[in-house]
């Protein structure tokens, strides 16, 4: 038996090229703190199109991302996101 035609493995290389392509990124949301409404962040909307008020991109507390377009509360630090103090 021959087992050495194996190709060359080579652990760096391959990290780099899954960075750079991530087909299973996360998908980030800004969310309205009054109404609770979520835009992902490929919307481009910085602003409530309810309500006016300025969308969190981010947990005011922590700076975790939004991750859920159902997310109330930080799932990092518990911040209530929609009365952020
Ligand atoms: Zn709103
Ligand atoms: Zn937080």
């Amino acid at each position: 038996m021959d087992s050495s035609s194996e190709p060359p493995d080579d652990p760096a290389g391959s990290l780099d090229s899954a960075t750079t392509s991530a087909p299973t990124a996360a998908v980030r949301y800004r969310l309205c703190p009054r109404c609770a409404r979520a835009v992902p962040t490929t919307s481009g909307e910085r602003y409530c199109a309810n309500d006016g008020t300025r969308l969190l991109d981010a947990c005011p507390q922590c700076h975790a991302p939004i991750t859920s377009p159902y997310a109330r509360y930080c799932v990092r630090c518990g911040t209530d996101l929609k009365h952020p103090s």
